[in-house]
Parts: C-alpha cells; structure tokens; sequence
C-alpha cells in the first residue's frame, strides 16, 4: 500500500543509535484509529531512520477512519520520545506516531486532536495532569468466561487468594511498569469476578494517554503469553461491574495546581469548580467519548450487580470523597471523573475533559452545590439531577448538538466520528437479538 523509497539519515538522535544502544531489531510504528484501535507496522531498524524522516504509509481507509480508499497515502510521523522498549519482548521498540496526509496533520486523527487542544490549554497558561484507572477483565481465549474457575465470590473485590491465583501475570506487568519508570504503586482484584485493576503514577495529559494505550497493548499481550485473554469491554458480563476507567484530573500553571484551594471545603479552587462546571454541563455530549461503544450504556445506567453496587454513575453529580456519583472530589486538588469505560480512545478521554473543562473555565458554568446523598440507594431524591444518555444514539446526538465540543475538538474531527459512529449504531440497530425474538415471536 506504499511506495515509499527509505534512505539511512545521519541524525544525532537517531532511532537506528537508539535500536543499537538497546538492542532493538525492530520497531513498531504504531498509531490509534478513531475508534481507539491500535495499528502499526513493524520495521526492521535498517529502515527506521527514513520512517523517522518520512513517515511510514497507511491506507486510512483501511483501519476505522471517516476516509476513502481513493485518499492519499497517510503517513504516521514516530514520536521518538514515545519510544518503549517491549518489556516482554525487548528486540522491539514500541512508537507511537502522529498522523500526517499531503504536509498536514490529519485533524480528525485521535492525538492529533489531543495536541490541539493542549495547544488551546497551552495559550492560557494551563497543562493537565492526569491519572487513569483502567480496570479489565482476565477472560478465556474465546471470551464468553471468567479466566479463573475457583473465582465465584459475590463480594470479590480485593480478593486475596483470587489476586494471588494471578500473581505470575499481575507482577510481570507491574514489574514492566516500574521498569519503564511509570511508578505504578498498587494492583488489585476489583468488584467483580476476573476483575482486575493495576495504578501507576499521574503525568501530563499526552504522557498519560501514550502510556493509556500502551498499557492495553501491553495487558493483552502479557495476558495472551499466559494463555489467557484481557478485555477492557465496559460490561462482560451482565450482572457484574463493569469496567471503568475513572480518570483523576488537575489543571496546572507551571508548578502550581490552579484547582488547588486548602480553604475550601472540598480542598477546590474557583478555577478547579469551573472546570469541573464544564464537565457536568457537557456531560451528555461527553458520554459519546467516554463511553463510545453500545455496551458501554450497560455500564452506566445499569441495575445494581452482584456485589451489591455498580460503581458507575446514572446521573451527573458530584461529591466529596463519595463513589457514588460522576464526579468525587476527593481533595488535594483534584477530581476523579468516574464516566469513562473501558472501550473509551486513550487520546480522546484526554481531549474530551480538557475541551470540556476548558468549556467550564470560559463560559463560567458553576457545578452547583455538591450532593452527599448515596446515590445507588437514594438517587430518586436528586430530581433535577440530569439523567446520563441511556444509550449510544443519545449520546452521539448530544454530542453533535455541542457547539461548545464541536469548537474545541475541531469541526472536521467531529463530523468524522460522528459519521463512523452513526454507522455503527445502524449496523447494531439491523441486528436481531434473541431478545427481540423471545419477546415478539408470538405477538
Ligand atoms: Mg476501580
């Protein structure tokens, strides 16, 4: 699909130094489609210095992009400073790329549109740190069962014995972690059976997302080594807690976090309330980011599991240090937004709260007082709360009418999502259930 002739380059920095330095054979050129789907291509080293000056082509249309077989070769620029080295393969050398097509950026490609807008933070004097909580499942190879038979509990989070039963693929990934220099400080077993969680340290929005979606490539390939599979699908399996992927978030100038109030009584500064303002006012839109795919609605909105909580918000509120709303503020400056998944883009999680934050910060949206009712057991009693979209279509249509996101995130980002994401739906939408058949053959 490319015809791209590569010559050797003479750089100081060179990626072929590098690949000798450490030992490198080959190196992935890697990039992540607007449906957060990882693609590279593996290169030999001899070639990798003119994929670092030209890129290495790609066909957009092939992977999920709003593109035609008929466009230009779209080239993915290696960011050498993403450069990882397979922990548990080390002759390759892991890189995430920038997309490019005819000397332009590609404006609807996912990091793209995350540098976009950290530039629009950027001009304000602002950075984002973030942390992610990405929780999975260990499922059989065909992924229709829990990987681990003796593990049944109802109340299985921090499950001794069933996290030890995994310790062989648990501490292989923490033990990659710490030699990337991520600091990862825990792993548990989380609410539901085969549920699993592992944290590594806060960093800036892109460090964050880079490391986002190498940790998915990372957890599947370890996982896969031991014979078994990892998902992130937001809900598995229907009466357990699904997997989120809450996000902790502070907005700083230079060593200072502008969120930061000590005076307050959630520890938030006028600044920090705004953004969070931003959050909730465009939550609806938002969920067609965070929780892009139709299962994640069976996550969010979802009935109360075997464990007795679903830990993922219905309604958009916030908190103190209270898990049961969409957003906590667990103090020290920062908040834990809890309506991302599992399936959501690594790039576009990071995109999406700064766009909306940054939304909050302008238009002045104040989040209101913050509720500490137990919103599983009493969320009725917060009547005006606004209700999350209850399924994929909502949110999409939420997400198109936003002005506020459209502005930020970029027009032509926008309308290519949307487009790839109405299609999805309808190919759900045309898909019979037994569901529907149990319900209506007799009608
Ligand atoms: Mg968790």
């Amino acid at each position: 699909m490319d015809t791209m002739v590569l010559e050797p380059v003479d750089q100081t920095e060179c990626l072929s130094r590098k690949a000798t330095e450490l030992g490198i054979r080959y190196f992935m050129v890697s990039f992540v489609d607007l449906l957060g789907q990882q693609r590279a291509k593996l290169v030999p080293v001899a070639a990798i210095d003119g994929m670092h000056r030209d890129g290495a082509g790609f066909a957009g249309f092939a992977a999920y992009f709003d593109m035609q077989p008929s466009d230009p070769d779209m080239l993915a620029m290696p960011d050498p400073d993403s450069l990882i080295q397979l922990p548990w393969k080390p002759e390759v050398g892991w890189l995430a790329s920038d997309l490019v097509m005819g000397g332009q950026p590609v404006a609807q490609a996912p990091r793209n549109t995350l540098k976009r807008v950290l530039a629009q933070a950027g001009s304000l004097g602002y950075t984002m740190k973030t942390g992610v909580e990405c929780e999975f499942f260990l499922v059989t190879p065909q992924g229709n069962a829990i990987g681990d038979i003796a593990d049944v509990a109802p109340k299985p989070c921090y499950d001794a014995s069933a996290l030890m039963r995994r310790y062989d693929i648990i501490t292989e990934i923490c033990d990659a972690m710490l030699t990337l220099g991520w600091q990862p400080y825990q792993n548990d077993h989380e609410d539901a059976n085969g549920q699993f969680e592992m944290n590594w340290r806060y960093a800036d929005a892109l460090t964050t997302a880079d490391r986002h979606v190498f940790f998915k490539f990372m957890v599947r390939s370890i996982a896969e080594k031991h014979g078994l599979r990892a998902t992130f699908m937001p809900k598995p399996f229907a009466h357990l807690t699904g997997s989120g992927c809450h996000a902790h978030i502070s907005l700083w100038s230079g060593d200072d976090n502008v969120c930061a109030a000590p005076a307050d009584a959630l520890g938030l500064s006028p600044l920090g309330y705004g953004f969070l303002g931003g959050l909730m006012s465009n939550a609806g839109a938002l969920c067609a980011l965070l929780n892009p795919t139709v299962n994640s609605y069976k996550r969010i909105n979802a009935p109360v599991t075997l464990s007795g909580a679903t830990w993922s918000p219905n309604a958009v509120t916030y908190s103190g240090d209270n898990r049961t709303h969409m957003i906590r503020v667990p103090g020290g400056g920062r908040f834990e937004l809890r309506l991302a998944d599992g399936s959501v883009n690594p790039y576009l999680l990071q995109a999406a709260i700064l766009a909306a934050g940054l939304d909050g910060l302008e238009s002045g949206h104040h989040p209101g007082e913050p509720l500490h009712i137990n919103m599983y057991t009493d969320g009725h009693m917060a009547k005006d709360a606004t209700r999350l979209p209850l399924n994929l279509l909502d949110a999409l249509r939420a997400f198109e009418s936003s002005t506020a996101l459209r502005d930020r995130l970029g027009a032509e980002f926008v309308g290519g999502y949307l487009r790839l994401k109405y299609l999805e739906w309808n190919d759900f939408s045309r898909h019979l259930t037994e569901w529907e058949r149990a319900r209506t053959l007799d009608c």
